[in-house]
C-alpha cells in the first residue's frame, strides 16, 4: 500500500514517518524548494511529546528541548510576578515533559528521520483525483503521482481542503498580531528555566527557554488585520505598542533582531467534522486551524499522525473504512482543541474588556493548581494519554 503525503511541515512528515513504522509506503511531495518555517519556534506538550517518542524520536527531541521548569505572569507596567509555580506537578501527573524547541531545528529532526533526498521539494499539488482503487495528485510542474491514498497535510492554505469538503472555507482573523523570534538567554530580562509571560492592556510578552542558551519569544498586540510590514520600523512599533511597560520587556524589544523577527496575523477556521472524502484524508492544518493561544495545533498534527497510522494498520476493511475511523477519532479532538484556544485567546486579548481584567485580578490568587489542571486536561484528551 503507497500513500501519497502532501507537505512536509510537522503534520506531512509525522505522518510519512508514522505511516512507514506502520508498514506503508509512502512518498512525500512538498511545494517548496526548501523549507523555511514560518515562527521561530514551537512548543511541544507532553501530548505531542509522546507522539514523537512513539515514532522513535525521543531521543532527539530531548536534546533540542528547553528546560521549562517554572511558569509564571508577570504585571505588564511594574513587572512584578502575579504568580509562579512549577511546572513539575503537570510532567508528574501526564508522565512527560513539555519541550519547546525552535521550529528549523524540529523541522530538520522529522526531515532526517524520514530522509531528505526522499522528499519530493519542489512539487506543487494543483489536483487529485480517485478512482475505485486509487488516488492520482497533479503537480503545478505538469507531473503526476500515483498511490493507494493521499494523506493532504498542505497546511492552513490546504488546496486539498476543497476537494474533501466540496465548498471553500474561510479563515477567521483572531483579531491580534504575534511577533516572534529567538534570543540569546539574558536573565536579567526573564529566568532561564522558567516561561515568563507579562501580561496587561490585552497585549503579552513571553519568553520559553530552548536549547542552545536561547529563547523563543513571542509579542501579542490586538490590531486591525492588513496594516503594513515594515521590518525598518519593527523596534520601534513595538517600542510604541508597549510604551509604559517594565524594564525586562524594553530590554527584550533593544535585543531583538528585526530582521529575523517573524510577525503572523493569527487565523482560525471553525471546525468542520469532515476530514475524508474516500482514498483521500485531510491531517494538520488542513483539517483543522487553530489559533497558537494553548499551543496545541503542530502536537494536533501529530497526533492525527499517529491515530491515522494506527487506524490503518489496525484495521481490515479497506482504506476507505480506516480513514473514517481516523476522522472517527480525531473530528471531535480537534474541535475541542481549536475552541479552547480560541476562548483562551479571546481573554488573554481583551475580546471583552471586563473577562480580561478578571482574569489579571485572577492571577494574583494563581497557586498553579487551576492553570496546571486545565493544561492536563487538554493533554490526556490525546490519543497516547
Ligand atoms: P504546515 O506547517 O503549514 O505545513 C504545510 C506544508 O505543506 C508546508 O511545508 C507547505 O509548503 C506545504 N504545501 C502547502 N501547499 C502545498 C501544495 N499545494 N502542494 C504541496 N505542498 C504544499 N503549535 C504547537 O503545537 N505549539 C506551539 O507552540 C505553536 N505555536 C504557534 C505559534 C504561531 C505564531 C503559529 C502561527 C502557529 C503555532 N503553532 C503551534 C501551530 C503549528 O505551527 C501548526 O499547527 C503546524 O505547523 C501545522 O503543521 P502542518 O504540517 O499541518 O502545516
Amino acid at each position: 500500500m503507497k500513500a501519497i503525503v502532501i507537505g512536509a511541515g510537522i503534520g506531512g512528515m509525522s505522518t510519512a514517518i508514522a505511516l512507514e513504522k506502520a508498514g506503508f509506503d509512502t512518498a512525500v511531495f512538498e511545494a517548496v524548494k526548501e523549507m523555511k518555517p514560518v515562527g521561530a519556534a514551537i512548543s511541544i506538550w507532553p501530548n505531542g511529546v509522546k507522539c514523537l517518542n512513539a515514532l522513535g524520536m525521543k531521543q532527539q527531541l530531548q536534546a533540542l528541548g528547553g528546560n521549562m521548569a517554572f511558569m509564571a505572569y508577570n504585571d505588564a507596567h511594574s513587572g512584578s510576578t502575579l504568580t509562579r509555580f512549577s511546572l513539575s506537578p503537570l510532567v508528574q501527573q501526564v508522565g512527560e515533559y513539555p519541550y519547546p524547541v525552535a521550529r528549523a531545528e524540529l523541522q530538520a529532526m522529522l526531515i532526517d528521520t524520514y530522509g531528505r533526498s526522499r522528499i519530493q521539494f519542489g512539487k506543487r499539488v494543483t489536483q487529485v483525483e480517485q478512482s475505485a482503487t486509487g488516488v492520482t495528485a497533479w503537480f503545478d510542474d505538469g507531473s503526476q503521482a500515483e498511490g493507494d491514498f493521499l494523506i493532504a497535510a498542505d497546511g492552513t492554505h490546504s488546496v486539498i481542503r476543497h476537494y474533501v469538503l466540496g465548498e471553500n472555507v474561510q479563515r477567521r482573523y483572531a483579531g491580534y498580531v504575534n511577533w516572534n523570534g529567538l534570543v540569546t538567554i539574558d536573565e536579567s530580562i526573564a529566568p532561564a528555566d522558567q516561561w515568563t509571560t507579562f501580561v496587561g492592556e490585552g497585549k503579552r510578552v513571553s519568553l520559553m527557554p530552548v536549547s542552545g542558551n536561547r529563547f523563543y519569544f513571542f509579542f501579542d498586540v490586538p490590531l486591525p488585520k492588513g496594516l503594513a510590514e515594515d521590518r525598518s520600523t519593527l523596534r520601534q512599533d513595538l517600542k510604541n505598542y508597549f510604551t509604559g511597560w517594565a524594564d525586562p520587556v524594553q530590554r527584550l524589544i533593544d535585543s531583538i533582531n528585526p530582521d529575523t523577527t517573524n510577525r503572523v496575523e493569527i487565523h482560525d477556521i471553525e471546525p468542520f467534522s469532515r476530514f475524508v472524502k474516500g482514498r483521500v484524508a485531510l491531517l494538520g492544518d488542513a483539517a483543522h486551524s487553530t489559533t497558537p493561544d494553548i499551543g496545541q495545533g503542530g502536537c494536533a498534527a501529530m497526533e492525527d499522525a499517529v491515530v491515522l497510522a494506527q487506524t490503518l494498520a489496525s484495521h481490515s476493511l479497506g482504506i476507505e473504512d480506516g480513514l473514517l475511523r481516523y476522522e472517527a477519532r480525531r473530528v471531535e479532538r480537534t474541535k475541542d482543541l481549536v475552541l479552547k484556544a480560541r476562548k483562551r485567546c479571546d481573554v488573554t486579548h481583551a475580546k471583552d474588556a471586563e473577562i480580561t481584567a478578571a482574569w489579571y485580578a485572577d492571577l494574583k490568587n494563581e497557586t498553579g493548581e487551576r492553570v496546571l489542571a486545565g493544561m492536563c486536561d487538554t493533554i490526556e484528551g490525546g490519543p497516547l494519554g
